[in-house]
């Protein structure tokens, strides 16, 4: 199947396997982890920041973030369709009494910081206590522009907020701009990274910020029962996808490119195309037929009204072809 959901359906390469197979290991709940240790301190040197924490999943990452920046009684600005606001079951509400303040982000997936500034609240037993701006990078494909992430760093700086990105696609960003993780990531007190989406490992994720924040995160990952014995053989996945397949990435938003230039070609409603994303409107009252359709042709898509189609490691130009020829047919059916 040509698997065109998320570039999370990329399974790890025999290169890859091999890394894992031969990675020194010991218990990381110890700090004895030799490959954890490496891969932690390789993303903190990357990263220009002090430390890093290897987790099993980029939610367990957000919401370690979040319990390490906002005590109980504590909130957090955040946008309406932000992965850790939105899409992890209410993680830093339900288990660390954090209360979410969403707001609605711009086009360009940035949060203005005029509408954060309204919603920061006055020191006031009757409010919660506003503690942490944060953002993600990129947002539905979006690079936040650099300008915005100075903007935001010194706005925080200002207001006396932390400043979290979620950077679950971080490297997108970073290929994108075609500069250095550090360059992207000064503008930021701690961010996550996604080591299982398109740079394919089976799992893991990173949290990076000053050796004393994540020395708070390390507890809070065990306490969120996220502390694992010989993840040295995960750990070496990712360090095997640091090494290999953050500049690969630049293919993933080539195809993504192309693809969204084909579609357009054939007639279909192109609505834009993002780094590795492209979003399409599925003809009216059709997305499920046209779901039906791709899998019948051994292509897997979300059918819904608006489809996001997402390139990865694991779809070639070539099979990228057979899909606008797929699609095409679809439409003149
Ligand atoms: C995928 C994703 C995450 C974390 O996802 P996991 O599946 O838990 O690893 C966090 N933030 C964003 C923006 C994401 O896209």
């Amino acid at each position: 199947m040509i698997d065109l959901r998320s570039d999370t359906v990329t399974r790890p390469s025999a290169a890859m396997k091999a890394a894992m197979m031969d990675a020194p290991v010991g218990d990381d709940v110890y700090g004895d982890d030799p490959t954890v240790n490496a891969l932690q301190e390789y993303a903190a040197a990357l990263a220009g920041k002090e430390a890093a924490l290897f987790l099993p999943t980029g939610t367990q990452a957000n919401l370690v973030a979040l319990l390490s920046h906002c005590e109980r009684g504590e909130e957090y600005i955040v946008g309406q369709l932000a992965h850790n606001y939105l899409y992890e079951a209410g993680g830093a509400a339900v288990l660390g009494s954090i209360q979410p303040q969403p707001i609605e982000a711009s086009r360009d997936g940035t949060l203005p910081l005029d509408k954060v500034a309204e919603k920061i609240k006055p020191d006031d037993i009757h409010f919660a206590r506003t503690r942490l701006l944060s953002l993600e990078n990129t947002h539905n494909g979006k690079v936040l522009p650099q300008g915005y992430l100075r903007q935001a760093w010194e706005f925080t700086r200002e207001r006396g907020l932390g400043l979290h990105v979620d950077g679950a696609r971080i490297f997108n960003a970073v290929v994108e701009y075609g500069c250095s993780l550090k360059e992207v990531v000064q503008y930021c007190d701690t961010f996550t990274i996604c080591l299982s989406k398109g740079l394919g490992t089976p799992v893991g994720s990173l949290l990076v910020g000053s050796a004393a924040y994540i020395r708070r995160a390390n507890r809070w990952r065990k306490m969120t029962g996220g502390g694992m014995r010989q993840a040295g053989m995960l750990a070496a996945a990712g360090q095997y996808a640091l090494e290999h397949n953050v500049q690969r990435l630049k293919d993933d938003h080539d195809n993504a490119a192309w693809l969204a230039a084909q579609l357009r070609e054939i007639g279909a409603d192109v609505m834009r195309q993002d780094t590795n994303m492209v979003f399409v409107r599925a003809p009216e009252g059709a997305a499920g037929a046209l779901g039906e359709h791709m899998k019948a042709a051994g292509v897997l898509i979300n059918a819904s009204p608006v489809v996001r189609l997402v390139t990865h490691l694991d779809v070639s130009r070539a099979q990228l072809e057979q899909v606008v020829a797929h699609w095409q047919r679809f439409l003149t059916r």
